[in-house]
């Protein structure tokens, strides 16, 4: 069976790139009928907060991106899931390299490296460690041993290899042995490092695909050579295109909005972000762009995973929030809107709006031209609660006009929208103002501002007595 995983690190929130990675995987192994694996990668302990991998979970589950196996679930097999919590078996694989003889004590300080690095990278070779502490005689060791110094260990490359990788993205990609540095398997401070870890993790848990972000393809080189030092088959890898900005320039993580949790905030929908993160250098046949959620797994295909990189459309992004919007029932919309709202605040609207048959209403006109959840609540507090107050002769004049008006409308009106969009027409046009002028005039005065939906709507939506509250005084 195929079994894939999202191994995030909880050092932040979950953004675009890692939301996409684990949609992916989810997909690729819906689609094949496999098991999803959610794995936290939690060896650096100075950056990783239970804070983050709890926050990392709740944004999957948010946005319709469940696993089969993973910290929160019991499944006896594969266990556990968090790198924190198993250590004995990174021990166990460290103590077998260890006795095969192919690492070795590294005394060098992070000082020490980086002079290294920086003296490599003016002569403007590549910043790979020299391997100086392979060549430290027996002498040496014991010196520094003597004087405390606990080691990191190093994996000894082997000269002249070449490692071969066949992506099934990128095709057939070749690293040369040379090119990399012997890389440290476990720390000084006695955890495993992640491409050590990783790859027994990847191994116990008997990963087929591993799915990730192009960043990462330099790791894996150093990955294949320790599944052919412990024997193991690796995956087969996949390594999507990284994500670009507007500008062109690598997607930071520091940019607020590609937080899962701040696109929530937003107003944005988590199947729409769910459909956007296929769109983000994958496409659907046919060129389709909106696919609903069942259909997602079906329709993702490796194949139709581009080399190039993906490029993070915020238009592209609000576009489809406002289509599902679109689709959504008044008590889609509601349900939607309790995330950003309190409970108390929505009955406080339902209230006003005179009953949840008004509130379904006015729900409906005030998503018809918002981009995010945020604007649909905007809108319906305008509509609700804006009070017109004194404006200039000509607007005061408007308004006047239409409440005289008022009273002689005949009741139906108040139920279809075409009958109150003729009365309404029939209205200005005896004014003598522009339709313009005067349709403009009684938006403005009802919702506070220019755009929005029909007037004819609006006031169907709102209903006679609200409109004589909010135009023309309590007292009417
Ligand atoms: N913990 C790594 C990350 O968050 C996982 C990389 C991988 O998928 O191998 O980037």
């Amino acid at each position: 069976t195929v079994r894939t995983r999202f191994a995030p690190s909880p050092t932040g929130f979950l953004h675009i790139g890692g939301a996409r990675t684990a949609a992916f995987n989810w997909a690729f192994a819906k689609r094949n009928k496999g098991i999803f694996v959610l794995r936290i990668e939690d060896t650096d302990r100075e950056r990783s907060q239970r804070a983050y991998e709890e926050a990392i979970l709740r944004d999957l589950k948010w946005l319709g991106i469940s696993w089969d196996e993973g910290p929160d679930i019991n499944s006896a097999s594969f266990g556990p899931y968090r790198q924190s919590e198993r250590m004995d078996l990174y021990k166990k694989y460290f103590d077998l390299l260890r006795a095969r003889n192919v690492l070795y004590p590294c005394y060098c300080s992070k000082e020490e490296l980086e002079a290294e690095r920086r003296s490599l990278l003016r002569q403007g070779k590549p910043p790979r460690y020299s391997g100086k502490c392979f060549y430290l005689s027996e002498e040496e060791r014991k010196e520094k041993e003597r004087s405390g110094v606990i080691p990191s260990w190093r994996f000894r490359i082997p000269h002249g290899k070449s490692i071969v990788l066949q992506d099934l993205i990128r095709g057939e990609v070749r690293f040369q042995s040379e090119a990399i540095g012997d890389f440290i398997v476990w720390r000084s401070d006695g955890w495993p490092t992640y491409n050590f870890a990783c790859v027994v993790d990847d191994a116990l848990m008997r990963i087929t695909h591993v799915i990730r972000g192009e960043e990462h393809l330099p790791n894996t080189p150093y990955q294949l050579l320790l599944y052919q030092l412990l024997d193991w088959e690796p995956p087969q890898f996949a390594h999507v295109p990284i994500i670009l900005d507007e500008n062109r320039s690598k997607l930071s993580k520091r940019r607020k909005s590609v937080n899962i949790s701040e696109l929530r905030e937003q107003g944005f929908l988590p199947q729409a972000i769910l459909n956007f993160l296929f769109l983000l250098g994958h496409s659907f046949p046919d060129g389709r762009e909106l696919v609903p959620y069942q259909e997602l797994p079906g329709l993702f295909s490796m194949e139709r995973i581009a080399r190039s990189s993906a490029v993070f459309d915020s238009k592209k992004l609000i576009w489809i929030n406002a289509s599902y919007l679109r689709m959504m029932d008044a008590e889609e919309i509601k349900t939607g809107l309790k995330e950003l709202f309190s409970a108390e605040e929505i009955e406080r609207w339902e209230k006003e709006a005179g009953g949840s048959l008004r509130m379904a209403k006015i729900l409906k006109l005030a998503s018809e031209e918002a981009n995010t959840l945020r604007d649909v609540g905007e809108r319906i507090q305008k509509i609700l609660f804006f009070k017109f107050s004194v404006a200039d002769g000509e607007e005061k004049e408007i308004v006047k006009l239409f409440c005289s008006a008022l009273p002689g409308l005949p009741v139906n009106c108040w139920e279809n929208e075409e009958a109150m969009r003729n009365l309404l027409k029939k209205i200005q046009k005896e004014s003598g103002f522009s339709a313009k002028r005067f349709f403009q005039t009684l938006r403005m005065a009802l919702m506070g501002c220019k755009e929005g939906p029909g007037l004819d709507a609006l006031l169907v939506a709102l209903g006679r007595d609200k409109v004589y509250e909010k135009l023309c005084g309590q007292g009417r």
